[in-house]
């Protein structure tokens, strides 16, 4: 019983976040909760977007340089 609810719990948290409630700045590809983008403070917003990468250290990180990201964040690989 108590295995099975957290089998729903766990389930409606993956389709929460498969739900991509998360805007992403079509321009830096940041994942924004707010209705600015703090990098670029545009308001242009997709929620067609797919992939999540945390981005911690930019200098350090190689995927990061390939994205040309360069402030740490939630960012997505590919947004419409
Ligand atoms: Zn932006």
């Amino acid at each position: 019983m108590f295995l099975q609810k957290l089998h729903q719990r766990l389930r409606k948290r993956r389709s929460d976040f498969m739900a991509g409630k998360d805007k992403a700045c079509r321009k830096c590809k940041l994942l924004v909760k707010g209705s600015k983008c703090p990098i670029c403070n545009g308001n242009d917003f997709s929620r067609s977007w797919k992939g999540v990468i945390f981005v911690k250290d930019p200098e350090g990180s190689e995927v990061a340089q390939l994205l040309e990201i360069k402030v740490p964040g939630r960012y997505c690989l590919w947004v419409k």
